[in-house]
């Protein structure tokens, strides 16, 4: 039976699968132009805006009559806001497209993006006509100049600083509008008439400068929203001076989106009445659709929030409330603290009427965890709140600098378009990271929950506090909360050793298939665009960035990784930092302990360079106690070309500290640190004995892989064999990992990788396993529609069976104190169980299909949780039609998210084609099956044999449509793209896929070279190893 349909069906733990989460956009994203009507909602009361600015009148007049000499004064002021303001005043345009961009004129020749309803042009006056001669003639100046005009520039000019935000909003929950005041303090470093900051879809109504704390305005002549650069531009008639500073005040107004970012709304059911919430999603670039800022990372500034709101509804914002001022009509106006200094893009605010409960840290923090107030009853948010408060003493002992807010709430929201965002002081969770009911959740439940709380909590020093300067440099916020996930969980878990074992197979097996690709990325990529800006946020980013720390904080040492990091958070705190400030400050922590490396040289070459090399050990026969070593980039397919022609392939070089260690049947050496920087170097090694072997990169704590000559392999085949526990269990792992992909990328004999894990029978550890499943699956893929795929299959049971046998099924009932003692043993019995049942297993069989049959005729569940998916698979692969009915209604009436998923995809497991059509079909209707669920739908029939042609197939039909919902999600597109393609392998599909590349060239390029590059290595090597690998498989049967 084929490998796939009884595989894990999610990719092997995906807690930290953000990237995959950030692209959980809502399908209206990719709506044609016409529905923008229906999406967007009423306009703002205008009583209500006549209301706040009746009361600004009212005491404008009071002052006046205080200051008689200013009566004349505000006229003035008054009129100037009018005049100014003519082209964007005025009541809303009523129905038409929706548009409330288009309510502010954009300059001559802008054009409107695609997908963005036109603008009417109003009727105006002369006064217009000159004014729209004037904008002409500074167009042409700016054309002489040669240069673009500051508004069209992917970056803001830099002639302004904002220091201080004060933004009041009214938020209109009944019908999802919200209108803001927001008042911004500026700096002025170079004089200028433009004021450009970033705004995109709102509706401006009016704009006024003033010079700080003088009364007199500096007036406007024209103002506009660009939206191709979406910003707000402010034309003045005289230049704003030099260190002086000003004050730009906007009134506006916008909707609250049916989309997941910006001031977006959601909804859940309590009582079987529908209740709505708005929140926020700024990162990247959306705080500009919530509020006019300058939203780049760099202008840190401070913000005082209000929010006014019906007294129904509680407000949140990264602040605690300070005051609450209450009015007779049943609206209420919170007014919060003050931020410390801090990027537009961490600033957050819901309102919604959700519970919580709450919790203090020692040194006197206040954790509180809103949610649905039916979830806050039964105590699903407790033991988030429980690690929460550990969390934050753990980060502050290990960082040496206190949490910096007075509070921090987590939110749990119904939807939202990323797993989880670090707001600082307010983090917002989508339910199923964060909310958990331990009777019900599998081990790998928690430990997605766990992870994803570890890792927003590091980001409340590691981006809130110390921010990167800009987006290039992702990774080091990224990065860094990827690898604490392992180290924080260990915390909380000491026995699962996360970051010495589960690292290894979850994030760095995982980012070296990506990054052995010739068109992989380097981990800092350069970005302008604001559209371009989701593109960094990948799994190069996360996981390499992640697996380059570890690798320096093993070559560091890690005490004194440590200090570096509390000096380099202790340094920068609320500012921004770029990569070179980081690895200053970790080398001068290294001098102080006596030690020198250039830590920028050395980090460059891995950040600022793709891939990872492969470094090869050679025993010298001619010199005793010599060997080569020598360095290579790996690429799975040496005849792909490399993205950048400049860049051969020979011209990569790393720096790298190759630990080493010798070994012989009982003992092995400590390890000892090579520096490696040249194409190839010899040294000497001492007490090299004949029958010694050598192994490289200790612990796997490098970002590379590591090759030896066959007499050195042999050894280490016979040590595992022998006895394994000589070798660390990392090593074991990396071992397996290195051989299975050596041997695909053609660096190695296609037997080797098959013969290390005959050692597996023996192996009584988790990891070791867990990579062999991981490094076994891709090979499968490859085999699993040949004739004599049969060979194989019957290997990997032999492999298999005695574990399986020593271990046997999981109880029903885990109870608390299981998931904390064995989850090792648990996980160990569930990747084995995997491995019987996905490769015919027999007893396997037999005990799924007896499960699913006693669930089916009792009607009670008792299927163990771990495994569920596992049985359910199996069952409908086995089992007629009937069960995969069963599976089908099941899928319809569970609630439970993380339930509902498992029976989805185990309907992509079964043999029958018809079924298999049936489900692709259905996947694309959305009230049947979620939108971001009906990606996972369609790759996994891809990864079943019987069902491979059948996704191709429907993805290439449906192109378009999936194209038009998933396009703008760049991560969802490039996923869905990777998923279907990645297991066509013959010469036939590759044809398929380059011609339907041609006939679709728009979008998505840079998965789309991805796929070809790696079904021409699937192709390569069907060609070249396939051969090899079943003779020396059937020689190895009949032996
Ligand atoms: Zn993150």
């Amino acid at each position: 039976m084929a490998l796939e349909e009884k595989r894990e069906k999610r990719p092997p733990v995906t807690p930290m699968m953000i990237e995959e989460e950030a692209a959980l956009r809502n399908g209206s994203r990719g709506l044609p132009s016409g529905s923008w009507a229906e999406a967007a909602g009423p306009r703002p009361r205008t009583t209500e805006r006549h209301i706040a600015v009746h009361k600004r009148l009212v005491l404008g007049f009071a002052v006046s009559i205080l200051a008689l000499l200013a009566v004349t004064m505000i006229a003035v002021l008054l009129s100037v806001r009018f005049e100014e303001c003519g082209a964007a005043a005025g009541p809303p345009r009523a129905g038409g497209n929706g548009s409330l961009s288009g309510a502010a004129r954009q300059p001559p020749g802008a054009r409107q993006p695609p997908g963005r309803p036109e603008e009417k042009e109003e009727a105006r006056g002369g006064e217009a006509a000159a004014e729209e001669k004037e904008e002409e003639e500074e167009e042409e100046e700016w054309q002489r100049r040669r240069e673009p005009p500051p508004w069209a520039r992917p970056r803001l000019p830099r002639h302004l600083r904002p220091l201080h935000y004060n933004l009041m909003l009214s938020a209109f929950m009944e019908n999802f509008t919200f209108s803001g005041e927001v008042n911004v303090q500026l700096e002025v470093r170079n004089a200028s008439r433009y004021i450009v900051l970033h705004a995109h879809r709102m509706h401006i109504e009016a704009v006024r400068v003033a010079e700080d704390k003088l009364a007199g305005g500096v007036r406007v002549a024209r103002s506009f929203l660009y939206p191709q650069t979406q910003v707000f531009v402010v034309v003045l008639n005289r230049s704003l001076e030099v260190q002086r500073s000003y004050n730009l005040k906007i009134i506006y107004n916008a909707l609250i989106e049916n989309e997941l970012l910006g001031f977006f709304r959601s909804s859940y059911v309590l009582h079987g009445e529908r209740r709505f919430l708005g929140v926020t999603q700024f990162s990247p670039t959306h705080a500009r659709k919530a509020f006019p800022c300058f939203d780049e990372p760099i202008y840190k500034a401070t913000f005082k929030i209000s929010i006014r709101h019906q007294a129904t509804y509680l407000s949140l914002s990264n602040m605690p409330v300070e005051t609450s001022v209450f009015e007779e009509d049943g609206w209420v106006t919170d007014h919060f603290s003050q931020t410390p200094l801090m990027s537009t893009y961490y600033l957050a605010w819901a309102v919604c009427n959700f519970t919580y409960r709450e919790t203090v840290t020692k040194s006197g923090v206040a954790v509180r965890l809103y949610a649905r107030p039916d979830a806050i009853r039964r105590g699903s948010g407790d033991y988030a709140l429980n690690i929460t408060r550990r969390l934050i003493e753990f980060y502050e002992d290990y960082f040496k600098v206190p949490y910096s807010l007075p509070k921090l709430d987590l939110l749990a929201v119904p939807k939202h378009p990323y797993a989880a965002m670090e707001n600082w002081g307010l983090s917002v969770f989508v339910e199923q990271r964060i909310l958990l009911d331990p009777s019900i959740s599998s081990i790998s439940y928690l430990l997605d929950v766990t992870m994803v709380i570890v890792h927003e909590l590091c980001h409340q020093w590691f981006g809130d506090l110390v921010t990167p300067v800009w987006w290039e440099d992702v990774w080091l916020k990224e990065g860094f909360a990827h690898y604490f996930e392992f180290v924080g969980t260990d915390y909380l878990y000491p026995g699962w050793n996360m970051e010495k074992q589960r690292f290894l197979t979850d994030v760095l097996h995982e980012v070296m298939l990506l990054d052995g690709l010739a068109s992989s990325h380097p981990v800092s990529q350069e970005v302008q665009q604001a559209t371009d800006i989701d593109r960094v946020f990948d799994w190069i980013a996360y996981k390499k960035g992640a697996a380059l720390i570890r690798m320096l904080a093993n070559f560091m040492g890690h005490s004194v990784f440590q200090m570096g990091l509390q000096d380099y958070l202790t340094i920068h705190k609320y500012g921004n930092a770029a990569r070179n400030d980081l690895w200053n400050t970790l080398s001068k922590a290294l001098k102080r302990v006596g030690k020198s490396v250039n830590i920028q040289e050395v980090m460059d070459q891995w950040t600022l360079q793709m891939g990872y090399p492969v470094i090869t050990i050679l025993g010298n026969e001619t010199t005793d106690n010599v060997i080569v070593i020598s360095q290579v980039r790996f690429v799975y397919d040496s005849d792909a070309k490399p993205k950048d022609p400049t860049l051969g392939d020979n011209s990569y070089l790393w720096q790298i500290p190759l630990t080493i260690a010798v070994g012989n049947t009982s003992h092995i050496s400590s390890e000892a640190i090579i520096w490696v920087s040249n194409k190839s170097e010899h040294h000497r090694i001492p007490a090299l004995e004949e029958a010694n072997w050598l192994l490289g990169n200790i612990n796997q704590t490098g970002y590379f892989r590591v090759n030896y000559d066959i007499r050195n392999w042999r050894l280490l085949i016979n040590q595992l064999t022998r006895n394994h526990e000589v070798i660390s269990v990392s090593n074991r792992a990396g071992l397996i990992d290195d051989a299975f992909n050596l041997a695909r990328a053609g660096y190695l004999p296609q037997n080797i990788p098959l013969e290390i894990i005959t050692y597996l029978s023996e192996e009584k550890d988790f990891l070791p396993w867990h990579a062999a499943s991981r490094a076994l699956y891709p090979l499968d893929k490859l085999l699993d529609r040949m004739e004599n795929y049969n060979i194989f299959n019957e290997y990997i049971l032999r492999q298999v069976a005695s574990m399986y046998l020593k271990l046997g099924w999981p109880m029903n009932n885990l109870n608390k104190s299981l998931v904390q003692a064995s989850y090792q043993h648990e996980e160990l019995r569930r990747e084995v169980i995997m491995l019987a049942c996905s490769f015919g297993n027999k007893h396997c069989h037999q005990q799924a299909a007896t499960l699913i049959s006693d669930w089916i005729s009792s009607n009670r569940n008792r299927i163990p949780l771990n495994v569920r998916d596992i049985v359910y698979c199996t069952g409908v692969s086995l089992m007629d039609e009937d069960v995969w009915e069963f599976i089908w209604m099941k899928f319809h009436s569970t609630t439970a998210v993380s339930e509902k998923k498992i029976l989805l995809e185990a309907l992509t497991c079964s043999d029958d084609r018809n079924l298999l059509n049936r489900l692709l079909n259905l996947s694309l209707n959305s009230e049947v099956v979620l939108d971001q669920d009906a990606i996972d739908v369609i790759i996994h029939v891809a990864r079943n044999p019987h069902g491979r042609d059948l996704a191709w197939k429907f993805f290439r039909e449906k192109w378009k449509i999936l194209n038009a919902r998933y396009g703008e999600a760049l991560f969802m597109n490039s996923k869905l793209i990777s998923g279907v393609t990645e297991f066509l392998n013959t010469e036939e599909e590759l044809r398929e896929l380059k011609n339907f590349i041609k006939s679709y060239e728009e979008g998505a390029a840079v998965s789309f070279s991805r796929a070809v590059e790696t079904v021409e290595a699937n192709v390569r090597w069907q060609r070249l190893y396939k051969e090899e690998l079943f003779q020396w498989l059937r020689k190895s049967l009949t032996h």
